[in-house]
């Protein structure tokens, strides 16, 4: 379980509150306006920004003071952050080791990743020499192999078409929900939460909610929500004319 203990985040003059836990495996979205906190809160769990108070604790252990590598988080922001001088397995191949010297079995690894998200045949290639939907599954691909347990998503997939979008959500709630992990994703689209996340963090004027059930979420939003929400509908909705 992920536990943000009465946490205090500041970024310049910015502060944003949370005091909150995510239960174990769910797939949670974390939504407000722009500017609200979602990227602080991401960053705050990754551990690159330190909370002034309170602490962050995953399954009990207190995580507030080790450096983002020592977390057992991984994340995904929306340009995707692979190295684009190396390979697709290269890439991958440091998700698993920083060396990124692999053992035949985890070269196997890799290659049945790569198939899971449909980008078999293509570890030779660079970041370059593929369409933006494959770097998209090539960076989620690094998520995946991590084999972290909390993964935490930036607007991953905002880049996209409404159908790659789609199908990377799928993808996202297939793979992740077999293997357990814990996921926060930050959207902007309540279409994304009604797909794949069972309960939606609100972010808004300084403080992050408790996880509201994505159902009860969208039919009644928190009155701070509503007009975030309603403009998103507007958009939804728009006539074709
Ligand atoms: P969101 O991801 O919801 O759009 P952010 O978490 O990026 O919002 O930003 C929240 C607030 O923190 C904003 O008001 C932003 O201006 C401020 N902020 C973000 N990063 C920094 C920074 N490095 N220095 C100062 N202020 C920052
Ligand atoms: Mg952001």
């Amino acid at each position: 379980m992920l536990k943000l203990e009465s946490i205090q985040l500041r970024q310049g003059d910015f502060t944003l509150s949370a005091d909150l836990q995510v239960e174990p495996g769910q797939i949670v979205a974390v939504m407000g306006p722009s500017g609200g906190g979602k990227s602080t809160l991401i960053n705050a769990i990754a551990g690159f920004l330190r909370p002034k108070v309170g602490r962050i604790l995953w399954n009990g252990a207190d995580l507030t003071a080790l450096p983002p590598g020592k977390r057992p988080i991984a994340v995904l922001f929306q340009d995707n952050n692979l190295f684009p001088h190396l390979t697709v397995m290269q890439n991958l191949a440091l998700a698993i080791r920083p060396s990124g010297r692999l053992s035949l079995a985890e070269v196997e690894q890799v290659d049945t990743v790569l198939i899971r998200v449909g980008l078999q045949g293509l570890g030779p290639r660079k970041p370059g020499a593929l369409s933006g939907g494959q770097q998209s599954r090539a960076a989620l691909a690094r998520v995946l192999l991590s084999g972290q347990p909390l993964i935490l998503l930036d607007e991953p997939f905002a880049a996209l078409g409404p159908g790659l979008k789609d199908e990377m959500l799928d993808l996202t709630l297939s793979v992740m929900g077999t293997q357990g992990q814990t996921v926060l994703m930050v959207t902007h689209d309540p279409d994304d939460a009604q797909r794949i996340a069972t309960a939606v963090v609100a972010v808004e004027a300084g403080i992050a909610s408790s996880p509201i059930p994505t159902a009860g979420f969208l039919a009644a939003p928190p009155p701070g929500m509503q007009t975030y929400l309603g403009q998103k509908n507007k958009v939804r909705f728009k006539p074709p004319y």
